[in-house]
């Protein structure tokens, strides 16, 4: 039998009916703001491109790891799915098949984001009115399709659709930037910019470490041989992404560590790690030494900068041997703050002109060291709820552990880190619910106006991220 879907307008506000009544008033405030995403991982070949997209199957399920892992973990073979294979080997190509697979096994997201996401999209993008589940795959899979090939659901008319007024992606060093050149006299290339991230070329724990710091050189003219030749390539590469648009920089590494080695230090350590000589232990003290160089770079330049710490990436060899990373097979770690970023923030911490965004897996960490360091050094901002907790608890929990000491205003909005496109509107808008509830109970307790929490919800929203990314 099959169930109705429907969003109800007051899910996810509290059930007391005088804080719900406070949250809807903020919300219907902030709700048609237009969204302003300033991380995640969509593909820029889809809006350089502009083509549509081909099938449910590849657009919703393919790319979201959130969506297979959950599959995966209940025994469900990738292989099955349609992940390609490194090997080659042969996996399903019956998109249709896939998406059966995935509708039968639906109820296995009750009660995570996915749920409210997906539900989402088929609700408010495909008019969809029933419950996912094995009995209307066909459905679902028969109508999405049929509207992916109108015009109205091509890239760039979703962006317009979706109210996204920016939206940046997030490329490697050595990346040409090709799909963001194609924007040029579009009307987009101020709406879709990049993200500079390079951990390909500061990671030396990489097996093609070498050759990209070698790809590098060739990139900029520059002789990546020598520290200061390398440092002058990475200065050309910022250079290079700031001109498609880039108002930040990314970095993903496995720990918070930072350092700050005299110069000669710091070019031995690079020849060790160029020569793949560096233990474990250097390799670690060479990324660290790079967060704090990037840092004084990101000071000459003014780009944005965010440290992304903390994921054991590719937790399960076999499956990272078979299908690559992005695999769902990233795991949470404990990280340390306090100690790992004081050699950078001796050096840059008081400088009022940075801007560095902290994000966390860490959840214990809210409290006892982001929200201390936050609310005291003018150069650190909190980055919103990341991946595992970017979810309606998470994000309560976030805001809950964080503001007594850091404040609103030491927070930057929402990212909705995804490469899931169509999810966009309804991360966001679960991020504006969350919000308004927390700033609701507030209000309900006497602790803020009404009017005031109407300004915050405000920032919360638009002004604290694109003061933040330096949007104009
Ligand atoms: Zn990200």
């Amino acid at each position: 039998m099959n169930s109705t879907l429907t969003l109800h307008p007051d899910r996810l506000f509290p059930s007391d009916p005088t804080i719900r009544a406070i949250a809807q008033r903020l919300y219907q405030h902030i709700k048609g703001l237009p969204i302003v995403s300033p991380h995640g991982h969509t593909d820029p070949r889809w809006f350089g491109d502009n083509t549509n997209f081909d099938n449910a199957t590849s657009l919703l399920l393919l790319p979201d790891h959130y969506v297979f892992r959950m599959l995966y973990s209940q025994g469900i073979s990738l292989e099955s799915l349609g992940i390609r294979r490194r090997d080659g080997v042969v996996v399903e190509q019956d998109y249709r098949k896939i998406f059966r697979i995935f509708a039968s096994h639906y109820y296995l997201f009750r009660g995570t984001p996915s749920r409210i996401w997906l539900d989402s999209v088929f609700h408010d993008v495909f008019g969809l009115t029933e419950t996912l589940s094995a009995d209307t795959a066909d459905h679902y899979y028969d109508s999405i399709n049929a509207q992916l090939v109108k015009p109205e659901f091509a890239p760039r008319a979703l962006l317009d659709r979706f109210n996204i007024e920016l939206i940046a992606t997030t490329e490697g060093a050595l990346n040409d930037l090709r799909h963001h050149a194609k924007l040029k006299g579009s009307g987009y290339e101020q709406r879709v910019i990049t993200t500079f991230r390079p951990d390909d070329v500061v990671d030396a724990d990489r097996a093609d470490f070498a050759a990209n710091i070698a790809k590098l050189g060739e990139l900029t003219g520059e002789d990546t041989r020598s520290w200061p030749g390398y440092l002058a390539a990475l200065r050309k590469r910022r250079a290079f992404f700031r001109q498609h648009g880039a108002t930040a920089t990314d970095h993903g590494h496995p720990t918070a560590i930072t350092a700050d080695l005299p110069a000669d230090e710091a070019a031995a350590l690079f020849q060790r790690c160029l020569a793949g000589e560096a233990n474990p232990a250097e390799t670690e003290l060479f990324r660290g030494q790079m967060l704090t160089e990037m840092a004084g770079m990101s000071l000459e330049d003014g780009m944005t900068m965010q440290i992304h710490p903390g994921a054991h990436r590719n937790h399960n060899t076999i499956i990272f041997e078979r299908f690559g990373p992005d695999k769902g097979a990233d795991i949470p770690s404990p990280t340390e703050f306090v100690s790992n970023l004081k050699p950078l923030l001796q050096k840059y911490g008081n400088e009022a002109g940075l801007t560095i965004i902290l994000f966390t897996l860490d959840e214990t960490t809210y409290a006892r060291e982001l929200a201390p360091l936050a609310g005291h050094y003018p150069a650190l901002k909190l980055g919103p709820a990341w991946w595992f907790h970017d979810s309606p608890e998470g994000m309560l929990r976030f805001r809950h552990q964080v503001t007594e000491t850091a404040g609103f205003y030491n927070t930057v909005g929402f990212n909705d880190d995804t490469r899931a496109f169509l999810s966009i509107p309804a991360r966001h808008d679960v991020a504006r619910r969350i919000d308004c509830r927390f700033l609701a109970s507030l209000v309900a307790e006497h602790r803020l106006t009404e009017e005031e929490a109407m300004q915050v919800a405000y920032d919360l929203t638009y002004g604290l991220v694109k003061k933040a990314y330096q949007l104009a």
